[in-house]
C-alpha cells in the first residue's frame, strides 16, 4: 500500500446505533487535484506517489486499518425537525491521533451512496467541493476554528444537477464529525445508551479538562459547547462571514464551523444579508447568527437534558441559565473582537456604540467590510489622508451626508485611539486582525469556472493567496467591479 495512515478509530468503537458500516462506491478515473501536505504531516500520514494518494483520497482503494461508516444524526433544518438525516454523501474512513495527540477524523465527501443518502446520488460536483476546500483553508488562515481540507479529487464521472458537473471527492478532516444533530438521534429515539455512550466519547475527546467522575459533567459539557459556539458565531461576525445554512445537523459540538455550502463573506455591509439561494426567508440571515446559534443550542439542551443533575425541574433551570449566558458572551467575544478591529487594544464601554455607529454608516455607504477596516488602518493618525476611505462610499449615493458622517465618526474614533493607544501601535493591531484578502464570492466563482474547463491554475493562485490572509495580495484584495458581484450562492450538493 502506498499510502500509510496510522488509524485508530476509536469513534467506530461507539455503539453500533451510531452508525453504519459502508464501503465508497469506486470511480472511473480518479485524478489529484489538491494534497494539503502539511495537514497531511501532522496527521503522520505517508504516501510514496500522487497515484495513491488519488486512489485513496476518491475511495476507489480503502487504506489498511480503516474502518469505514456513514454516521447517524437528526436535524432541524430551517426549523423544521428531520429525524432521519445520516451521512449520504460522505463516508468517515476512520479516526487518527495527530502530532499534539488531537484526535482527528479523516471523511471523504461524495464517495458514494450509504444508508443515509435517501434520494440522492451521494455524489459531489466539483465546484462545491472546490468551494469548501478554499473556504474551510481560509477560515484556518484567519484563526477560525474549521474542519480542514486534506485532498480534493476528481473523479472523471459526471454528475447530473441542474446541469452536467464534473465530478469530485474532498477529503474533510474535523476535530469530530459530532454535530447537534448527533444527539438529537438518540434523543429522538429515547435510546438513552448510546445517547451516553456518545456525550462519554464527546466529553473525553474534545473536553478532557471536564472530570469524567462529576456528577455534573454532561452539564458542564453542554456549558463548554454552548461557550465555544458563542466565540465562534462572534469570530464568523467580525470577519463578514455568512455560514448559510445554520441547521443543527451543521453545527459541531467540538466548536469547528462545518458544512461550507452556500456560505459567503460579504462584500459590501448590510445586516440582514443572505446569499443562499434556499434561504428565502433570511432565517440564516448575517444578524441572524447570533440568535440562530443560541436557538440550535437549545435544541442540544433538550437532547441532553435527561443527563443533566437533578429532576426535569432542575434541569430545565439549568439549562435555561446557561442558554441565557450565551448571549453575554458572544457579546463579550464580539465587543472584544471589535475593539482590536478597531485598534484600540482593551475595550471600553464607548466601543460598542462606536463600533454600532460605524456598522449603520458601512451598511448605509454600501461600503465593503473587509475592505473597510483593512484601509483604515492607514488612518490611526489625525493627519493621515482619508480619501482612500470615502472612496469606499457608493458613488452612486446622492448628496455627501455620508461622507461627512464618516469623517464625524473618523475623527471620534482618532480621538479614541490616541487617548489609548499610540497610532503605531494601534495600525500594527488592525493589520493583524482585518485581513487583507478574503475569499470573495466572485473570485471563488471564477476558479471553478477554469477548474470545470480543467484549469486548475486560478484555484492555486487564489489557496496560496489565501494561505496567508493578513499578508499584501493586491490581485486579490479588491471587492467585485460592477458586474462581477454574485449575489446568490448555491448548496449545490
Ligand atoms: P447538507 O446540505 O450538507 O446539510 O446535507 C443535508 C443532508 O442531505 C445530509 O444528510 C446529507 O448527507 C444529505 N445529502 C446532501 N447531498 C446529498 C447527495 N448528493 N446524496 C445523498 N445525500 C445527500
Ligand atoms: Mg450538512
Amino acid at each position: 500500500m502506498s499510502v500509510n495512515i496510522p488509524f485508530i478509530n476509536e469513534f467506530s468503537q461507539l455503539p453500533e446505533a451510531c452508525f453504519s458500516r459502508v464501503l465508497p462506491t469506486p470511480v472511473s478515473q480518479p485524478t489529484l487535484v489538491a494534497f494539503n501536505h502539511l495537514l497531511a504531516d501532522s496527521l503522520g500520514i505517508s504516501s510514496e506517489h500522487d497515484a495513491g494518494l488519488a486512489a485513496v483520497f476518491s475511495g476507489n482503494q480503502v487504506p489498511a486499518n480503516a474502518d469505514p461508516l456513514a454516521m447517524a444524526y437528526s436535524g432541524h433544518q430551517f426549523g423544521h425537525l428531520n429525524p432521519q438525516l445520516g451521512d449520504g454523501r460522505a463516508i468517515l474512513l476512520g479516526d487518527v491521533r495527530d502530532n499534539r495527540n488531537q484526535l482527528r477524523d479523516i471523511q471523504l465527501k461524495g464517495s458514494g451512496r450509504t444508508p443515509y443518502s435517501r434520494n440522492g446520488d451521494g455524489r459531489s460536483p466539483l465546484g462545491p467541493a472546490m468551494r469548501e476546500y478554499l473556504l474551510c483553508e481560509a477560515m484556518h488562515a484567519l484563526g477560525v476554528p474549521t474542519t480542514r481540507a486534506l485532498a480534493l479529487v476528481t473523479t472523471g464521472d459526471t454528475v447530473y444537477r441542474e446541469r452536467r458537473e464534473p465530478g469530485a471527492v474532498f477529503t474533510r478532516v474535523a476535530a469530530s464529525h459530532i454535530r447537534v444533530g448527533t444527539f438529537q438521534y438518540f434523543a429522538l429515539r429515547r435510546d438513552e445508551k448510546s445517547l451516553r455512550a456518545l456525550a462519554d466519547h464527546t466529553l473525553a475527546r474534545h473536553f478532557p479538562d471536564i472530570s469524567p467522575e462529576s456528577e455534573s459533567r454532561y452539564l458542564e459539557l453542554f456549558t463548554e459547547i454552548v461557550r465555544q459556539q458563542a466565540e465562534l458565531i462572534a469570530r464568523w461576525m467580525l470577519l463578514g462571514f455568512i455560514h448559510g445554512v445554520m441547521n443543527t445537523d451543521n453545527m459541531t459540538v467540538s466548536g469547528e464551523t462545518i458544512d461550507y455550502g452556500p456560505c459567503a463573506f460579504m462584500d459590501n455591509f448590510s445586516r440582514s444579508k443572505v446569499f443562499s439561494s434556499i434561504d428565502q426567508q433570511g432565517r440564516y440571515a448575517y444578524q441572524n447568527q447570533p440568535a440562530i446559534g443560541q436557538w440550535n443550542l437549545a435544541r442540544l439542551a433538550e437532547a441532553l437534558l435527561g443527563l443533566f443533575p437533578g429532576d426535569e425541574y432542575d434541569a430545565v433551570a439549568a439549562a435555561t441559565q446557561v442558554l441565557n449566558d450565551y448571549s453575554q458572551w458572544h457579546q463579550q467575544a464580539w465587543e472584544s473582537g471589535m475593539s482590536e478591529k478597531l485598534g484600540l487594544g482593551t475595550t471600553a464601554e464607548q466601543d460598542r456604540q462606536l463600533a454600532e455607529d460605524l456598522l449603520t454608516l458601512l451598511e448605509q455607504g454600501r461600503i465593503d467590510y473587509s475592505h473597510f477596516f483593512h484601509a483604515l488602518a492607514q488612518c490611526t493618525e489625525q493627519d493621515a489622508d482619508r480619501t482612500p476611505l470615502l472612496l469606499l462610499i457608493d458613488p452612486a449615493i446622492p448628496g455627501d451626508a455620508t461622507r461627512q458622517q464618516l469623517e464625524e465618526w473618523l475623527n471620534r474614533w482618532q480621538d479614541e485611539v490616541s487617548n489609548r493607544t499610540s497610532p503605531e501601535t494601534a495600525a500594527q493591531k488592525m493589520r493583524s486582525v482585518n485581513p487583507a484578502v478574503i475569499p470573495r464570492n466572485h473570485r471563488i466563482a471564477e476558479a471553478i469556472n477554469a477548474g470545470e474547463q480543467g484549469d486548475f491554475s486560478v484555484f492555486y493562485a487564489l489557496a496560496d493567496a489565501l494561505r496567508s490572509p493578513y499578508q499584501e495580495h493586491p490581485e486579490f484584495s479588491k471587492g467585485p467591479r460592477s458586474g462581477e458581484e454574485v449575489l446568490r450562492t448555491f448548496c449545490g450538493t
